[in-house]
């Protein structure tokens, strides 16, 4: 394990003038990041968090080969350094160098000479789409392969062609990292992105840099919740992170998984798994009908290993045009320019809105949830005998109790009942004195 302290900053980012200062430094993140060759494991994921950690304090964890995690197992580490293919007549067809998704991502070493048959069969191209090239992985089956443009695929002349891949599969680990800004609670909201994939922007270049620049910000002032940015590979990084992290999961009280924030679409939120959690119904507050509002599914990003049915936290997923329905997705299309500094810009507006959501509306947890409490012992019965703003005080007060669960805010429980905000307020302070209600903060 290795922990990186990067607290001196360099100052760039936020400087740029004009409309979009915080899209701008972002796109210049992202073109640092984008000529990267990323894998779920490898130097690739370290120097990305290396870049990050210029701006960030962050928590860079190594999980060896062969740790099992959950129902997984940490894979080999692999690492490229380069490949390509030469044909008949010596003129090289296709080179790592030139594009990174060229290369079927997690190939093992190859080095030999095949015929046009033989190469074709390990050669994926997209015939509708005949000028540009794939992304193809291959981490947990052996194999090699290249991606190419479907037009030259089809005009590859017969013959012999020398393939080289020299890539490295061997024992190492799994990186990722970790970004706390402490707030005054140890309840948590956690930010997710992955951080595995190779040159493309969109998907997740997007995600790493909104994320990026939105704890650079929640840093700067101490906030109610405590803020916990996740950057680590696809599916196995977060499988990692729950099984590294499966006992204090209950301070979780919501989060969001963060990807595709670049394309030129219009944002959208996938629900939670309990579609109705405290995070479903912020996110709903805070940006309307700015978002395009998706039921959860177990297809799609991190947000089905936090969504597992034994963990089941309230994670939902803020993405712009979902994953799979745009003909860049997943392609050399998804380059630089298929994103914008203003998208970007206006993806981490919406993340700050979500927080100052969650930060603004106060959370209660009942100390004796099981059962009404008594409430003549405690004063609050007679006491409580008026009414605010047309809200009897002590239904306001029974709707308080009820829903002090730790998944419901003041403005939640306002819609749900029907009670006026100020009616609640007056009786949940009385309540938080007389000891039946705690917040998530002493003195909140
Ligand atoms: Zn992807």
């Amino acid at each position: 394990m290795t922990a990186t302290d990067t607290s001196v900053k360099s100052g760039s980012r936020g400087d740029a003038s004009g409309s979009a200062p915080n899209g701008r430094a972002m796109m210049q993140l992202v073109e640092r990041l984008y000529p990267i060759c990323r894998s779920i494991t490898g130097d690739g994921v370290r120097r990305t968090l290396d870049i990050l950690g210029e701006e960030l304090d962050l928590r860079v964890r190594e999980v060896p080969t062969g740790t099992r995690v959950l129902d997984w197992e940490i894979p080999r580490e692999w690492n490229i350094r380069e490949a390509h293919v030469t044909g008949p007549a010596g003129e090289r067809i296709v080179d790592f160098r030139d594009h990174n998704l060229h290369v079927l991502n997690y190939s093992v070493p190859v080095r030999r000479r095949v015929a046009r048959d033989e190469l074709v069969a390990h050669l994926h191209s997209l015939p509708d789409q005949p000028d540009v090239i794939p992304y193809r992985t291959s981490y947990y089956r052996e194999a090699w392969g290249f991606c190419i443009q479907h037009r030259r695929l089809e005009a590859l002349p017969r013959g012999d062609y020398d393939v080289v891949i020299d890539t490295s599969l061997e024992p190492g680990a799994l990186t990722l990292a970790e970004c706390v800004v402490p707030g005054r609670s140890e309840r948590e909201i956690l930010f997710s992105t992955h951080i595995c994939h190779p040159s493309m922007c969109n998907d997740n270049l997007s995600g790493i840099a909104v994320q990026a620049a939105l704890f650079e910000w929640l840093r700067r002032e101490q906030r109610r919740y405590t803020y916990r940015a996740i950057f680590a590979p696809g599916t196995i990084g977060a499988v990692t992170w729950l099984s590294m992290n499966r006992r204090s999961l209950d301070r979780i009280a919501g989060g969001l998984v963060l990807s595709g924030l670049g394309d030129p679409g219009r944002l959208t939120y996938k629900c939670s798994r309990r579609e109705g959690a405290r995070i479903d119904r912020v996110v709903e507050r805070a940006l309307g009908d700015e978002v395009n509002q998706l039921p959860f599914s177990p297809l799609g990003y991190d947000e089905r290993q936090y969504g597992s049915p034994g963990f089941d936290l309230p994670v939902g997923r803020l993405s712009r045009t979902p994953y799979g329905t745009y003909p860049q997705y997943h392609t050399s299309a998804d380059d630089l320019l298929f994103i914008s500094a203003a998208q970007l810009e206006s993806a981490l507006a919406a993340c700050q809105r979500i927080v100052e959501a969650l930060e603004g509306d106060t959370v209660w947890y009942a100390t004796k949830p099981y059962g009404e409490p008594q409430l003549g012992r405690y004063g609050l019965y007679d006491e409580l005998a008026g009414e605010i703003e047309g809200t009897p005080l002590r239904e306001a007060l029974l709707w308080v109790l009820n829903l002090a669960d730790g998944d419901h805010g003041l403005l939640d429980i306002a819609a749900r009942s029907g009670c006026a905000v100020a009616a609640l307020e007056h009786v949940a302070r009385r309540a938080v004195a007389a000891g039946l209600l705690e917040t998530e903060v002493a003195g909140a």
